[in-house]
């Protein structure tokens, strides 16, 4: 059950977590916010990857694949399609319950694979209009079944549902051949603020502690033409493999991608000494929209900003005096975010840096501080955290 202080039905957070988001907008109101995350923010964006295509070809394939899109107001490479929605569908009869996962896409417009079903009315048969919904019950979207039922369970293969409507829509990214041609990366807005923020110049040594699929890293390559040195850890191989897809999509060969306990680069690899250091630790998640429901806990919340605050020391290990560290989470939390920046000024490890970006309308900048904070509620994008932070 929510804790006494939540108000929404769908975001399970205990009293704990609750009392850590309202901390980091303490003028929010946090039935505002968590119920901004059950809805998408209304721009889905894409990274246009300039090593391969200038922006405006890029707009004009795009238009070529039957979709509309539009140019980003602060950074030139970023484009964004409209998400539409919240669409009214109607119920058809036979239903489907889709996982968590699967149902946050499927409510995007995306269609259903088999592996991502819980269960479904025993009579479909292939052909048959199927409504779909989420594990709490959500109509999320409605389609025909490209399989039975049974088959569906029993082979966990292959398409199930054809979607037609959905609570949302939006371009099928991953599907354009502009996206299969490396051409495009989908990203959202604050996560290539990151890159954009770090200002990486040619000739650094430049280390993503915690990289894949790498979105940051290859942005990151991607704005200094290949010309500094970038090095990507992560302990997931699985992870890595995407990564490696990934770059090979975009063209990019030059990263230097190591598998390793980003916790211990200093003493696995005493030879690096970074520039700038890009650390987008794993978190709770709590930013990212849409959800169709979540669940957190004061152990989850503790156990991550205790890990994530193991990687900031380390950072500070592997930097040069001067380096600069960019932190990053997609988390609304204060513990996993502000707490960690003020205690390391205070401890003397680094010393904050002004973001020289004009992020106007798109962001906080923190008053104490000046980190970054995306607002879910207020700025129309994910809840997101940002500190640039200058060993000292
Ligand atoms: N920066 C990436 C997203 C990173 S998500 C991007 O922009 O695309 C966080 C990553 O941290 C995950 O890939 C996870 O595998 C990795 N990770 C978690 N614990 C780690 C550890 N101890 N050492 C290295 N990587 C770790």
């Amino acid at each position: 059950m929510p804790g006494s202080l939540n108000p929404s039905p769908f975001m399970d957070y205990d009293d704990t977590v609750i009392r850590s988001i309202s901390q980091a907008y303490p003028h929010g109101d946090i039935e505002n916010i968590l119920s901004s995350l059950t809805k998408p923010p209304s721009r889905l964006y894409v990274r246009v990857n300039t090593l391969k295509i200038s922006v405006d070809r890029a707009v004009e394939l795009i238009e070529e694949e039957g979709y509309r899109v539009y140019m980003d107001e602060h950074i030139p490479e970023a484009l964004y399609f409209i998400v539409e929605g919240p669409n009214s569908i109607a119920d058809r009869g036979k239903r489907v319950v889709a996982d968590k996962y699967a149902s946050e896409s499927v409510m995007m417009g995306s269609n259903l694979y088999s592996p991502g079903v819980v269960k479904c009315d025993r009579d479909i048969l292939k052909g048959d209009h199927v409504s779909i919904y989420s594990p709490n019950g959500m109509l999320i979207a409605v389609g025909v079944a490209a399989r039975s039922c049974s088959d569906a369970m029993e082979t966990r293969k292959g398409l199930f549902v054809k979607v037609s409507e959905s609570l949302y829509t939006a371009p099928p990214v991953r599907e354009l051949e502009v996206w299969k041609n490396g051409y495009i990366y989908p990203q959202s807005l604050p996560s290539m603020i990151v890159s954009r923020l770090a200002k990486a110049e040619p000739g650094w040594t430049v280390v993503d502690m915690c990289s894949a699929p790498g979105g940051k890293a290859s942005h990151v390559y991607q704005l200094t033409l290949g010309r500094a040195s970038i090095y990507a850890f992560d302990h997931s191989s699985s992870r890595l493999e995407r990564m490696k897809d990934t770059l090979s999509r975009l063209g990019i060969d030059g990263i230097k991608i190591f598998k390793a306990d980003s916790r211990y680069l200093s003493r696995d690899y005493p030879w690096l000494k970074a520039d700038l250091v890009i650390l987008d630790p794993p978190c709770t998640a709590t930013g990212v929209r849409p959800k169709i429901y979540d669940r957190k806990t004061s152990k989850d919340l503790y156990s991550l900003a205790n890990y994530q605050r193991q990687f900031i020391y380390e950072a500070h290990r592997i930097l040069r005096d001067n380096g600069l560290l960019v932190y990053s989470t997609c988390s609304i939390t204060f513990h996993e975010n502000e707490a960690h920046i003020i205690d390391v000024v205070e401890e003397g490890y680094f010393e904050p840096v002004k973001p020289d970006m004009d992020l106007g309308g798109v962001a906080f900048i923190g008053r104490d501080l000046p980190w970054v904070r995306f607002d879910p509620y207020i700025h129309d994008t994910p809840g997101f955290f940002i500190a640039v932070l200058r060993k000292v």
